[in-house]
């Protein structure tokens, strides 16, 4: 079987994290800046960072109107953080002007945890990865608001809110498993590529 190839959109964030993982599953991993580069790969990892930015430097780089293709097209992308941000069709607490590149139908706040609490840890039952709880880092993290008919939930917090969510080859979570050495959203989300 050959490698899958998976680009990380590497125009601001923590698209290294990502980049080492994905090479640590045997993928061949590579970041994508230009249009062009997201021509040969069978998917795409949105990493975290600043939805902000990324959405200003994805479309000062020409990137961001290939990206919403690829998705329509049916590439399979994960977002975190920031890249959930991204992937969202409605985003709310956004800057003036700020857009996403969409695909996912739900609604996200960013910042939803305030200053109190803006960054923190907690373990989440995911029965779609296995037994074993998965160890969840939030960071200045969205909260998934509202779940269309599409897509639908994978991880709640303890209070009922939704931290990740699935989409047919879409896949987003609040929390950022590139920096805590779980590698199984990445297994999971190589497991669409086919
Ligand atoms: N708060 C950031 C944003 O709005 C996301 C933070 C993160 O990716 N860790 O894009």
């Amino acid at each position: 079987m050959t490698a899958p190839r998976v680009g990380v959109l590497a125009l601001q964030g923590d698209f290294r994290e990502h980049l080492a993982v994905l090479r640590g599953l045997g993928a061949e991993a590579r970041p994508v800046r230009r249009a062009e580069e997201l021509q040969d790969i069978d998917g795409l990892v949105i990493p975290g960072g600043e939805s902000t930015v990324m959405d200003k430097l994805s479309r000062a780089f020409g990137v961001a109107e290939p990206v919403k293709a690829a998705i329509a097209e049916g590439m399979p992308v994960y977002g975190t953080c920031a890249g959930l941000i991204m992937l969202a069709d409605t985003v709310r607490d956004r800057i003036e002007g700020q857009q996403s590149f969409g695909g996912l139908d739900v609604v996200v706040r960013r910042n939803a945890f305030g200053t109190q609490l803006d960054s923190f840890e907690t373990d989440l039952d995911i029965p779609e990865l296995g037994e074993d709880p998965v160890h969840a880092v939030f960071i200045r993290a969205p909260i998934v608001e509202e779940i269309g008919a599409k897509a639908r939930a994978l991880a709640e917090l303890e209070d009922g809110r939704v931290v990740a969510v699935e989409q047919g080859n879409l896949l987003g979570t609040s929390f950022h498993p590139e920096v805590t050495g779980d590698d199984r959203f990445h297994r999971y989300f190589l497991s669409k590529l086919g």
